[in-house]
């Protein structure tokens, strides 16, 4: 049983750890070796040490990219953005733990398919669009890309896109869990979602358990702060406690409750990134590849919006080889730690 004080503890420490370990963070000249603190598990405790890692810059990977002489590019991916138009939601997780299910629940419509299987219903990535106090929620349906049964080449493919889908990166990942049953597969699932996208994605992470009706009338808080599953527990830290519930057979009017009380976690990581989307390595690519893409097209910088661009091959042809370097730098950096 965690204690208050370990509590604050660990998530002090772990967001010490994401500063230090964003990719946005990381920082020196090529081939020069840099010197990081790094928070990881030693026993049951937390220790900062002190490592070395080779920082991987993007001029070493391929697949160039034109060059930028104007400087128009990475001022408008610097661009702040203190109240996002558009918020983008991804849904993540185990299949069967109900991320369609929760898409629709989100839309207040059904989009996307969503039954009871073994397999994989999502083949695709999908998304849709709603208005929500004057905003638009841009909710994207995965199919299981953090399973550790794809076959390498298809889950690289599958990353690709997850990637491109989503550019210029989510405002919140949605990590979608039943309610009750929280496996080595879904701890597993966390594990890669660190692995291709970095620790700091953990800072844009909202758990959702579905089949909230299971509570009977307890309240979530009250089944966390309970449960002897110690891998939920820590990563219920680690998310900074950024949890909520979801009956996705509810009726219309709980539905929206639920949005409500999930919009006040995705406004508590807009507030935290001062309304900054994630970003990493591989977003920054592929979005300067759509903006080139744009240029191109339009003869003027578009830097904004998440138009539904399908950019050519060629442009993103090195994506792969920037996913597979970042994800050798996240796990080298993940260490020991539970995730
Ligand atoms: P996905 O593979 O993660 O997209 O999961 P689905 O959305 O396809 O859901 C898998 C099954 O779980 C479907 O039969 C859903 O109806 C069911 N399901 C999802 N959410 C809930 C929920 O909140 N309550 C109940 N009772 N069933 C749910
Ligand atoms: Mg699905």
């Amino acid at each position: 049983m965690f204690s208050v004080y370990s509590y604050t503890l660990d998530a002090f420490l772990w967001l010490l750890r994401s500063f230090f370990q964003q990719d946005d963070h990381i920082s020196a000249p090529k081939g020069e070796v840099e010197k990081s603190q790094e928070c990881v598990a030693k026993g049951s405790g937390w220790l900062v040490e002190e490592n070395e890692y080779e920082v991987v810059s993007l001029e070493d990977l391929p697949g160039e990219l034109p060059q930028d002489t104007t400087g128009r590019l990475s001022r408008g991916l610097r661009k702040k953005e203190q109240t996002p138009k558009r918020l983008r939601l991804i849904l993540v997780g185990k299949t069967g733990n109900g991320k369609s299910a929760t898409g629709n629940s989100i839309l207040g419509k059904k989009v996307f398919e969503s039954k009871l299987s073994t397999r994989s219903v999502t083949k695709t990535f999908q998304r849709d669009i709603r208005e929500w106090a004057g905003r638009e929620l841009e909710v994207i349906d995965t199919p299981d890309i953090l399973s550790s049964l794809f076959h390498r080449d298809v889950e690289a493919r599958e990353i690709c896109q997850a990637i491109t889908f989503s550019s210029p990166g989510p405002h919140a990942v949605l990590l979608v869990t039943q309610l009750g049953r929280f496996t080595e597969e879904d701890k597993q699932a966390v594990r890669r979602l660190q692995e291709i996208f970095g620790v700091g994605i953990l800072a844009h992470t909202i758990l959702v358990f579905t089949r909230k009706e299971d509570l009977a009338g307890r309240s979530l808080e009250e089944y966390l702060h309970e449960t002897d599953n110690q891998d939920l527990a820590k990563l219920d830290v680690l998310c900074e406690r950024r949890h909520c519930g979801f009956s996705n057979r509810g009726e219309r009017a709980e539905q929206e409750a639920q949005l409500q009380e999930l919009m006040e976690k995705v406004e508590g990581i807009l507030w935290e990134t001062e309304g900054h989307h994630f970003s990493n390595r591989a977003y920054q690519y592929s979005q300067q590849c759509l903006l080139l893409k744009g240029e191109q097209e339009t003869g003027m910088t578009q830097g904004q919006g998440s138009e539904e661009v399908f950019v050519e091959e060629s442009c993103l042809a090195g994506l792969p080889q920037v996913l597979k370097e970042s994800e050798k730098t996240h796990k080298y950096l993940l260490g020991r730690v539970p995730f």
